[in-house]
C-alpha cells in the first residue's frame, strides 16, 4: 500500500487546532502591525509635527519682526535724511510691533525645546537687533528736537554708523531663520522618514501575513488532503472488494478519528464477508453432494445389476468424501460378506473373490451391528456403513479416507448408503424374479421356458452355422407309482436326484431343463444323433447310479429316453420335438429304461 505524503501538521494535532493556532498567529500579527502604525502616528503627532509647527511658529515671527524693524529702519532714514517728523510716526507704529513679534519668536522656541545653538542664534538675532535700536535707532530721534536735521558729514557719519548696526543685524538675523528653517526641515524630514518607516512595516507586515495565510493553507490541505485521499482510495478498493485494504491511521485527529471508524467498518465487513463465502461454499459443496447423488440414485434406481450399483456407489462415495478407495459388500444368507466391486479395480476388470465371515473386520462389524465403524489406522481413516433395507443389513460400504470425514461427509455418505441399499436390494429381487422366470424352483434346472428360448436360438444357429444341434427327452419310468408307493415328497426328492445326477453328467455346452412333472430335456450343442445317444446313455446309467444311492433299491426307478438330431435342411424345432418324443414312447413301449433314438 503506497504511503500518503508526510503531512505537515502533527499527528495528533486536530484541524481545529490547527486553524485555531493560524488565527492566533494572524491576530498577533495584526495587533502587531497595529500598534506599530499608532506608535508611528503618535511620535509623528507629538514629536514630529510640534516641531514643524513651533519651527513654522518661529519662522513667521521672526520674519513679521524683521519687515516691521525694516519698516523701521526706513522711516528713520527718511527722517534722518529730511529731518519731517512726520516719519516717526510709522517708525513709532513699527517698533511697537517688534518687541511683540521678538517675543512671539522666543516664546515659540522655548514651546519647541530648541536646542542651545538655535537659542544662541535667537538671543544674538535679538541682541543683534537691541544694539541697533538702543545705539542707533533710539538716539537718532532725540537728534532732531530743536535743532532740526543734521547735515553734511555729521549726517553721513550717523548714517554709516546705523548702517553697520543694521549690517550686523541682518548677519543674525538671516544666520538666525536659516538655522531655524533647517531645523523646520530636519522635521519634515523625520517626518516623513517615520510615514515612510510606518508604511514599510505596514508593507512588511501584510507581506509576513500573507505568506503565512498561504503555508498554513498549504500545511492545512497537505494534512488535510493527502489523508482524505488516502481513505477514499481506500473506500474505493473496499467497494471494489478488496480484502486487504486498510485506512492508514494519520493525518489530523478528526480525519484519524474517521479512518478507525472506517477500520472497524472494513473489520466488520471483512468478516461477514468471510462468513459468507464459508456459508456460499458449504451450500455449493452441500448442493454438489445432493447433486451427485440425485443422479447417482438415478442412475441406479432402475438397474436390475447389483454389480453396476456397487460401482455407481462406490464412484460416488469417492466423489462426496476425499476418499481414495471404496469398496462395495454384499450380505450372503449365511451371515458372511461377499466383495461385489472395489474402486482401485480397472473397468470391466473382474473382481477377486473376497468372503469376509460373520463379524469379520471392520466390514463384519459394521453389518452384524448394522452401524458405521471407524477405524483410524496408519496414514488413513476406514469407515464402514451398513446398507439397511428395512431391519435387513443387505450390505457395506467401505471407504477409506485421507481424513478422518466431518459432520457433512458423513451425513452425504449416510445418505448414499441408504439410496445404495435400496438400489442394490431392487436389483437382488430383480434378477431373483428374472431367474424365477427361468428356473425350476424344485430342481434349479432351467425350465420348460428357457426350453423354449434356447431351443429357438440353437436351431438357428445350427441352421446358420450348419453345426450338429441334437434333443435328449427324458422320462422316468412309472413314477406314478413311486408316488402312490413312497409318498409325494420322496418323488420330488427322486427328482432332484436325477436333476442332479443331469447336470453332473452333461457337458459344460449342454443345458438340462425340466419341461414339467417328470420330464427332463437335454440341448446337446455341436452334437449329432449319434453323439446324443450316447449321451442319453450316459445319462441313463447316472441316474440309475443317483436313484440307487439314493433309495438303496436300484432296480425301482429308471428313465427312458428319447433322442432326434436336428434336419438342418429344415431346422424346425416343433419337428424335432415330435421326433425326439416318438423315440420316447418308442422306449417306453419297449419295455422303458431304454434310449431309443428318431
Ligand atoms: P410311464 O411314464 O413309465 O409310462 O409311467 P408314469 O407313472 O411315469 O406315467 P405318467 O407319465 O402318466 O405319470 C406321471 C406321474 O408323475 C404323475 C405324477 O404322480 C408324477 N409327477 C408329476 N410331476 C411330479 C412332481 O412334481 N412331483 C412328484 N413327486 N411327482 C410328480
Ligand atoms: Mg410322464
Ligand atoms: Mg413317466
Amino acid at each position: 500500500m503506497e504511503r500518503p505524503p508526510t503531512p505537515s501538521v502533527d499527528d495528533g494535532r486536530s484541524i481545529d487546532a490547527t486553524l485555531r493556532r493560524t488565527f492566533l498567529t494572524m491576530a498577533v500579527a495584526v495587533v502587531l502591525a497595529a500598534s506599530i502604525s499608532c506608535l508611528v502616528a503618535a511620535v509623528n503627532l507629538l514629536v514630529f509635527q510640534a516641531r514643524v509647527d513651533g519651527t513654522t511658529a518661529v519662522i513667521r515671527s521672526a520674519r513679521q519682526a524683521h519687515e516691521a524693524i525694516l519698516d523701521s529702519e526706513t522711516a528713520l532714514r527718511a527722517y534722518l535724511a529730511t529731518g519731517d517728523p512726520s516719519f516717526l510716526g510709522p517708525w513709532s507704529r513699527a517698533e511697537a510691533t517688534i518687541d511683540a513679534d521678538l517675543d512671539d519668536v522666543a516664546a515659540h522656541l522655548g514651546a519647541i525645546d530648541a536646542p542651545a545653538s538655535l537659542l544662541v542664534g535667537a538671543i544674538e538675532h535679538r541682541v543683534a537687533y537691541e544694539r541697533w535700536d538702543e545705539s542707533w535707532a533710539d538716539p537718532a530721534r532725540e537728534l532732531f528736537g530743536a535743532d532740526g536735521a543734521l547735515e553734511g558729514p555729521e549726517l553721513e557719519a550717523r548714517l554709516a554708523d546705523g548702517r553697520a548696526l543694521f549690517d550686523r543685524y541682518r548677519a543674525a538675523q538671516a544666520t538666525f531663520l536659516v538655522e531655524v528653517q533647517e531645523r523646520r526641515d530636519g522635521a519634515l524630514a523625520a517626518q516623513g522618514m517615520a510615514i515612510g518607516v510606518a508604511g514599510g512595516v505596514g508593507v512588511v507586515v501584510a507581506a509576513a501575513m500573507l505568506v503565512l495565510a498561504r503555508r498554513q493553507r498549504r500545511r492545512l490541505r497537505e494534512a488535510v488532503q493527502g489523508p482524505i485521499e488516502q481513505l477514499t482510495s481506500t473506500m474505493s478498493k473496499v467497494a471494489a472488494g478488496d480484502p486487504d485494504a486498510r485506512p492508514l491511521v494519520s493525518g489530523p485527529a478528526e480525519i484519524r478519528e474517521v479512518a478507525r471508524g472506517l477500520d472497524t467498518m472494513i473489520e466488520s465487513l471483512h468478516v461477514q464477508r468471510t462468513a459468507l463465502a464459508e456459508r456460499e461454499a458449504a451450500m455449493s459443496v452441500l448442493a454438489r453432494r445432493l447433486d451427485q447423488i440425485l443422479r447417482m440414485s438415478k442412475e441406479i434406481s432402475g438397474t436390475g445389476n447389483p454389480r453396476y450399483v456397487a460401482e455407481s456407489a462406490t464412484t460416488a462415495a469417492l466423489a462426496l468424501s476425499d476418499g481414495d478407495r471404496a469398496r462395495l459388500w454384499v450380505m450372503g444368507g449365511d451371515g458372511t460378506t461377499s466383495l461385489l466391486h472395489d474402486t482401485v479395480l480397472a473397468h470391466g476388470e473382474p473382481v477377486p473373490v473376497r468372503i469376509l465371515g460373520a463379524g469379520e473386520g471392520l466390514v463384519g462389524a459394521a453389518t452384524a451391528e448394522a452401524r458405521i465403524v471407524h477405524e483410524e489406522l496408519i496414514g488413513s481413516h476406514h469407515v464402514a456403513w451398513p446398507l439397511v433395507v428395512g431391519a435387513r443389513v443387505v450390505g457395506a460400504l467401505e471407504v477409506e479416507l485421507v481424513s478422518p470425514p466431518d459432520e457433512p461427509t458423513v451425513e452425504a455418505l449416510t445418505t448414499l448408503a441408504v439410496h445404495t441399499a435400496a438400489a442394490l436390494e431392487s436389483a437382488r429381487l430383480y434378477s431373483e424374479n428374472a431367474e424365477l422366470a427361468r428356473v425350476d424352483p424344485l430342481t434349479r434346472l432351467a425350465n420348460r421356458r428357457s426350453f423354449a428360448e434356447d431351443l429357438e436360438k440353437e436351431a438357428e444357429r445350427s441352421a446358420r452355422y450348419d453345426r450338429p444341434l441334437s434333443l435328449v427327452m427324458i422320462d422316468l419310468d412309472h413314477f406314478k407309482r413311486l408316488n402312490d408307493n413312497y409318498g409325494h415328497p420322496f418323488g420330488d426328492r427322486v427328482l432332484q436326484s436325477v436333476a442332479q445326477a443331469v447336470e453332473a453328467t452333461v457337458r459344460n455346452v449342454d443345458t438340462a431343463y425340466r419341461l414339467g412333472g417328470e420330464e427332463l430335456a437335454v440341448l446337446a450343442r455341436e452334437t449329432d444323433l449319434a453323439g446324443a445317444f450316447h449321451l442319453a446313455e450316459r445319462l441313463r446309467a447316472a441316474i440309475a447310479e443317483a436313484l440307487s444311492l439314493d433309495r438303496g433299491d436300484p432296480t425301482t426307478v429308471t428313465a427312458s429316453f428319447g433322442v432326434a438330431e436336428l434336419e438342418r435342411d429344415r431346422p424346425d424345432t416343433t419337428h424335432l420335438v415330435a421326433a425326439a418324443d416318438a423315440a420316447l414312447y418308442a422306449a417306453k413301449r419297449d419295455g422303458r429304461n431304454r434310449v431309443a433314438a428318431a
